[in-house]
């Protein structure tokens, strides 16, 4: 029997037994066994959501990596269909060398498109291109006992707009046709500045988003005081010569679980305070890899494990841009005044590009998101401080990476859950969705 499968934070503790199929035309059937042996499943692509909602209610789920193929591509246009198990980085092998990339990519390359589409994630570009849905042509959708179905804009479209960030519970996606976007080198050009306080993140992100592709802020969330919200800010670009190379980096790893996690107050503030120091006070250009530059955590493989085997969970809240400055410092003195954290805390402003999924996580506003060792002091004292704070601002968590929101805030930030919940193909259920809805 195959290893158990978990979410990424590896909280909570749900071991998964995954049930693979090797080629499309045997997945109706593959599927009739698994609902008709469990009663209920959910598709599971390479378990880079955080929380819980890749984890099945029956724990059995149906693992999709091993339908990894590309189907067809069109070079001209940068029109590729793709079976939906192959990962991010699978496509950029094969697509960087014809001269394009992917239009939206989340921190990690080891997601599945058909992860991609079911949480609609977004990358560093979300003010210039939105979410990943935006960029998907078309994709075939399988619900148990029923013919299959493409969906696009203009052919089953309420099951496409709810397959966007339907967090796998409208079917099996198992093909998806994506618009990739031209780029002439693989590198990206930066420009690299730190800033004190968050007023200068805000200043920055005034300045720069528009001009640049991409933009994204590191934050140390333990400075306190007037050092509060200190941070990195990079903004990217394509750039405009050089090679078109797939990343080759040797990767490093963490080889196993420690009983207890490595993470703490001393180790968090002495890295934060380094990283910070190690930035230019001057903008300062440079040209990175697209590795590094997109996937800096991809490098050390399974460095999840570092957080012990209680695991760990990952905060990330938007708020609208007119509650954004006071929310985020409310946010970080909190953090602080905990003394937990993480070692990069992301920053970001999200664009006001609509995606077509009915569940998209983005809004118009600032992104905040950090990792946390599990805790009970984080469930208890932690989160619903913070949670709070989103509240009151009119903000709303990311399901991807979620895996303590209550019922009520959930169907209060995401009123179109109950479109998603009648269009659910019943045989279909994850823990998150029976945490927040039933
Ligand atoms: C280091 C790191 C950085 C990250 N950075 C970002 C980021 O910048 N932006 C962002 O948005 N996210 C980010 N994420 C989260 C990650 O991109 C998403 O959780 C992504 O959806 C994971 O894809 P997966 O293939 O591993 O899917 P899983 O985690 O296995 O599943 C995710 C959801 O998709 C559903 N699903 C999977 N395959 C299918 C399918 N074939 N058909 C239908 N439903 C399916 C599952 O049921 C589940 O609901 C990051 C994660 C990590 C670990």
């Amino acid at each position: 029997m195959s290893a158990p499968l978990y979410s990424w934070g590896r909280f909570p503790r749900s071991p998964q037994r995954g049930h693979s199929c090797v080629w499309l035309d045997d997945l109706p059937e593959h599927l009739d066994r698994v609902i008709g042996d469990h009663r209920s499943s959910l598709p599971y692509g390479n378990g880079r959501s955080y929380g819980d909602s890749c984890l099945a209610a029956s724990d059995q789920v149906l693992h999709m990596r091993s339908l990894d193929r590309l189907i067809e591509a069109d070079w001209a246009t940068g029109v590729i269909k793709v079976e939906a198990g192959i990962t991010l980085a699978e496509v950029l092998a094969v697509a960087i060398p014809q001269g394009w990339f992917l239009p939206v990519t989340p921190g990690t390359q080891f997601a599945t498109v058909g992860g991609a589409i079911a949480n609609d994630v977004h990358g560093k570009n979300h003010h210039v291109r939105g979410t990943f849905g935006r960029h998907v042509l078309s994709f075939g959708l399988l619900r148990h006992g029923q013919p299959e179905l493409t969906c696009a804009p203009d052919s089953n479209a309420p099951l496409f707009s709810a397959s966007i960030g339907g967090l796998g519970l409208t079917g099996i996606i198992h093909w998806a046709q994506i618009q990739l976007i031209p780029i002439r080198a693989s590198q990206i050009d930066t420009s690299t500045v730190r800033f004190a306080n968050l007023a200068e993140f805000f200043a920055l992100s005034a300045e720069l988003d528009d001009h640049h592709e991409y933009s994204v802020a590191w934050i140390d969330c333990l400075a306190k005081g007037a050092d509060t919200g200190r941070g990195v800010f990079i903004v990217g670009d394509h750039a405009q010569y050089g090679s078109l190379e797939v990343g080759q980096r040797k990767k490093l790893s963490v080889p196993l679980t420690p009983p207890v996690s490595l993470i703490n107050r001393l180790s968090l503030s002495a890295f934060n305070n380094l990283y910070w120091r190690a930035h230019p006070s001057q903008r300062t250009r440079g040209r990175s890899a697209y590795e590094p530059f997109f996937y800096p955590l991809d490098r050390i493989l399974h460095w999840n494990r570092i957080y012990g085997r209680r695991g760990f969970q990952q905060y990330q809240c938007v708020v609208p841009q007119a509650s954004a400055a006071p929310a985020m410092a409310e946010l970080l003195r909190a953090i602080a005044d905990a003394g937990q954290g993480s070692f990069l805390a992301v920053l970001k402003r999200c664009g006001d590009l609509r995606s077509p999924g009915l569940l998209s996580f983005p809004m118009s506003g600032t992104s905040l998101a950090l990792d946390f060792p599990q805790s009970e002091q984080l469930e208890n004292v932690v989160f619903p401080r913070l949670d709070d704070i989103v509240r009151a601002a009119g903000g709303r968590l990311y399901p991807a990476k979620d895996a303590h929101m209550s019922g009520a805030d959930f169907r209060q930030a995401y009123p179109a859950w109950e479109r998603l919940e009648a269009l659910r193909d019943p045989s279909l259920m994850s823990r998150f969705w029976s945490r927040v809805i039933l």
